[in-house]
């Protein structure tokens, strides 16, 4: 195909389009309102503005809207509504370039807001400063890379003065790492396409699915008691060791894991769904026997477990079931049982490789790029809203994404820039050329 050739070529010839936009985007710290107090780095409205005049100019009509708590509440109780949270100079931002017709649209998604600077960075988080053919900085994975890569990959074709029957379309929404209320209103507002590329980093490789998330928290009863001291009978006041039980429940879970393993694979992932622990909180004091103690899991569940609000209650019930069903095998646990805290459901989503968006994205970037290959992301991305109205949607985009919110965050410029050219490719095969 002559015109891949001529926008690859542009691509390669112009590398500074693509770096000059992330750079100038890490320059805008866009951390998510949850995550810092800091309101000079809150700065959401700046870089969505900062990007609505960047599409215009490339001939994109625009418009911001703002996520609302209120309009949103039919939306309670599922996946990515928090009635509490706020959107003051946190809009989300669409662009619509139109097609000369006859082809199928595409939406290039990405979400602007960024984690917190967290500490140990070396170099200067919001400078985009270029080290070694790498591009430092909050973001430069995750994911304003990506949005750079997108955004730059139409500039290449409309540069190159190739007309598209589709409709390009551009989304990028606020808030995903907080819970993704942002993409949740982008959806509600009606924005559709017959495909969605988001271009959160995938080193490359096309993600077709991502996890749900639950992070809970297992509260294990016991009895303070002295420590130096014989115990009686539990029955007769005598003293329970939480931390006992607690690995009582330890050991448990690594037998759930081991069914897990063969029950809980995905034939895109390269690890199964797990139930983690990350924390054990237990005790007072030195001279007394833990009076409780919590372990803090992280369990992931597959798309196919979501139930009809998108959301893991049935794997819930499962983690709430494997709880009562360990109690029952210990006396003081039978009478005192240990209860499941949930503290965050974050939503999966899953675009199968029946789809024809599907094929034709597996189709263009392999051509691209033969070292790519088909792996779902084992964290969450904002993928699932897409999919519940029914957008067949992928992750695809550049950086490693074990670079994310780390201290001297960066992008390889060549992942960068080859990676425009695998969207600009995926462009011109689903949109068609015209003429
Ligand atoms: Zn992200």
């Amino acid at each position: 195909m002559n015109e891949e050739k001529t926008v690859h070529d542009w691509i390669a010839a112009h590398q500074d389009s693509v770096t000059d936009l992330l750079r100038s985007l890490i320059r805008i710290p866009s951390v998510t309102t949850y995550f810092d107090e800091d309101p000079q780095y809150m700065r959401e409205g700046d870089a969505q503005r900062m990007l609505k005049a960047y599409l215009e100019e490339l001939g994109f009509v625009t418009e911001l809207s703002y996520p609302d708590a209120q309009k949103l509440a039919k939306y309670a109780g599922m996946a990515g509504y928090y009635p509490h949270y706020t959107f003051e100079d946190r809009p989300n931002l669409f662009g619509h370039y139109q097609g000369t017709g006859g082809g199928k649209s595409i939406l290039l998604s990405g979400h602007i807001d960024v984690v917190q600077r967290g500490s140990q960075w070396t170099l200067d988080p919001f400078g985009g400063e270029i080290r070694d053919n790498r591009i430092y900085g909050r973001g430069a994975v995750d994911m304003k890379g990506g949005i750079a890569a997108m955004v730059t990959a139409f500039k290449a074709i409309r540069e190159c003065g190739i007309k598209l029957q589709g409709d390009v379309k551009v989304g990028t929404v606020v808030g995903e790492e907080a819970g993704g209320m942002g993409t949740l209103a982008f959806v509600d507002a009606g924005y559709r396409a017959d495909g969605c590329l988001i271009t959160e980093s995938t080193h490359l490789d096309i993600a077709p699915l991502c996890r749900g998330i639950l992070w809970g928290k297992i509260i294990i009863p016991g009895r303070a008691g002295h420590i130096e001291l014989k115990q009686g009978d539990w029955r007769s006041g005598g003293a329970v060791d939480a931390i006992a039980k607690g690995r009582l429940y330890m050991d448990m879970i690594d037998r759930l894991n081991k069914r897990w393993a063969v029950t809980k694979e995905h034939k895109y992932l390269p690890i199964p769904c797990q139930v983690h622990v990350a924390q054990f909180n237990a005790g007072e004091y030195p001279t007394t026997f833990a009076n409780r103690a919590e372990i803090v899991f992280n369990a992931q569940y597959l798309p196919a477990e979501k139930d009809g609000m998108g959301l893991g209650s049935t794997v819930k019930k499962e983690l709430e079931d494997f709880v009562m069903d360990v109690a029952k095998t210990d006396d003081w646990l039978r009478e005192h049982p240990p209860c499941i805290e949930w503290i965050v459901d974050a939503d999966c989503g899953e675009t199968l490789d029946s789809e024809p968006f599907f094929q034709q994205v597996r189709d263009s970037v392999f051509r691209v790029n033969p070292a790519s290959k088909v792996e779902g992301i084992c964290c969450h991305t904002d993928m699932g809203w897409y999919s519940n109205v029914g957008i067949p949607t992928l992750n695809f985009g550049p950086g490693d994404p074990r670079y994310a919110h780390q201290a001297d965050e960066f992008v390889e410029i060549d992942e960068l820039v080859q990676c425009t050219k695998i969207i600009a490719s995926i462009i011109l095969d689903w949109c068609g050329i015209s003429g």
